[in-house]
């Protein structure tokens, strides 16, 4: 479909345009009429597939015909997990907006908090913030939430799981009853999606994708190994393969550094992002990768949410995620905008039970292949029927374990990732691909570096960028 088919203003047709948009993916066409009805939305759509203009375009749209004439006030909130993706979100508001009169900013933790409430004083009509920074913002009354009339969750699974959900609930009663929400997520469990039509009135439901599946974009495969040598293996293979720009992700901080040292050693431009880094060296560490400075960027979860880099050829898990869920969104961070992408797990003897758990979320099993030389002494255990057990006590169980990693570690990774408030804002069907599990070696697996890729693509990048 084509944008202008929406009824979309001028000016954000425009916008559209420069950014070389040509028609609306699947999300856009569904969500933007669905926002400019002003109802409450709940909307699953993989992620990579244009979400966020899909909720952008149609408030800009609503707020510039509902014109303030005074000082801006927060009219739209929109909340985000990471800091990273607050300041993505913001790209594309200003983006979207450029010839729109509207004013956003984004606020998260980890930076210093007097500008934010210097501009907050100017007055702004979007706000972007993560939920730590947010409620320090307000208790320092640098900011009143009494106009807002759309609250929007983005990653809502994770925004409304056990470590997010009581700053949800402060952040809610300080918004007004009236206002309607926009939940957008990748993913939903069952029970986090019951939780999420609880708080919302009469919401539409858009689905634009089987639910919690990967995209047909992205060619996922593992190699089995033996623990001890996965960063032998990850160094022989970005060497004979010249792989440039992987984003790689690893469970833990000290993995990610310990990661990064030995890559350096073997001579490979890398580097970190995760929770104990400073916000500068994490914005500098996701810019470089994004400019092709550094080939490597090793990272946990805090970069698995949403974080948009353009033509991404390849993300390997290093480690396998404890909670499927998260198995998902490493992987869309490849495969994005249409264009293919691949993901390798390196998985050992060890992590047969994490194995299994995604296969069964993601309704399919991942293609073995051991790399010659790598062969695991270790076997990797077969992987299981995609029917048992029953999804009622995956769930649970997911859930548990995310809750028990959140409250054991408070202060720590997953709060410390999210957005640099110790305490509170710390907080598909491959079309190719097999149902059944599938053994077989190989000598190479070679996703094309950025290098070796078009012209065209990478003029495309530049556009999309
Ligand atoms: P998102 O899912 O919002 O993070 O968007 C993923 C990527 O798709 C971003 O690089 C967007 O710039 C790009 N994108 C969004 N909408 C479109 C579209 N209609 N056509 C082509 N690319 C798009």
């Amino acid at each position: 479909m084509q944008f202008s088919q929406l009824g979309l203003l001028p000016e954000l047709l425009r916008a559209v345009d420069d950014k070389g948009y040509s028609k609306t993916t699947p999300i856009q066409e569904k969500a933007i009429p669905a926002v400019l009805s002003k109802r409450d939305i709940m909307a699953s759509a993989q992620t990579g597939t244009g979400k966020t203009a899909a909720f952008v375009l149609p408030l800009l749209q609503l707020l510039s015909q509902d014109r303030d004439n005074d000082k801006p006030r927060v009219r739209v909130l929109i909340i985000t997990p990471t800091r990273e993706l607050a300041a993505q979100i913001q790209d594309s508001v200003l983006t979207y907006g450029r010839y729109l009169e509207i004013k956003s900013m984004a606020v998260f933790g980890g930076v210093n908090i007097k500008p934010q409430i210097r501009q907050l004083r100017i007055g702004t009509d979007i706000l972007i913030a993560t939920p730590g920074r947010l409620l320090d913002l307000v208790q320092q009354k640098a900011v009143h939430l009494g106009h807002v009339g759309t609250l929007v969750l983005d990653e809502a699974d994770r925004m409304l799981d056990m470590g997010f959900i009581p700053d949800i609930k402060r952040i809610q009663a300080l918004v007004p009853k009236t206002k309607r929400s926009l939940l957008f997520s990748a993913t939903f469990s069952n029970d986090i999606r019951a939780l999420a039509k609880s708080m919302l009135n009469q919401p539409l439901e858009i689905d634009v994708a089987p639910r919690n599946t990967t995209i047909e974009t992205v060619n996922q495969k593992i190699h089995p190994v033996d623990k001890k040598v996965k960063s032998s293996l990850l160094i022989h293979l970005i060497k004979q393969q010249s792989w440039r720009q992987v984003l790689v992700f690893t469970r833990t901080k000290h993995g990610a550094n310990r990661l990064v040292k030995a890559l350096t050693k073997a001579g490979i431009s890398s580097d970190a992002i995760h929770g104990n880094k400073t916000q500068g060296a994490r914005t500098r560490a996701l810019a470089a990768f994004k400019n092709h400075q550094t080939d490597i960027l090793v990272a946990t979860d805090i970069a698995a949410r949403g974080i948009d880099i353009v033509q991404l050829p390849l993300v390997v898990n290093f480690d396998l995620p404890n909670v499927a869920e998260d198995y998902v969104h490493r992987i869309g961070r490849t495969g994005r905008a249409g264009i293919k992408g691949s993901a390798i797990s390196l998985v050992s003897a060890d992590e047969i039970k994490q194995l299994r758990d995604i296969e069964r979320f993601i309704k399919m099993h991942l293609q073995r292949d051991e790399v010659d030389g790598f062969e695991p002494i270790e076997q990797l255990s077969e992987s299981r029927s995609l029917s048992s057990p029953a999804p009622a006590r995956i769930n649970r169980r997911m859930n548990k374990t995310r809750s028990k990693q959140r409250v054991d570690k408070r202060g720590s990774q997953a709060q410390a990732d999210s957005s640099g408030r110790s305490s509170q804002d710390n907080r598909n069907q491959s079309s190719g691909q097999s149902r059944s599990t599938t053994h077989s070696r190989v000598r190479s697996f070679s996703p094309k570096p950025a290098n070796q890729r078009s012209r065209s693509s990478q003029g495309s990048r530049r556009q999309m960028s």
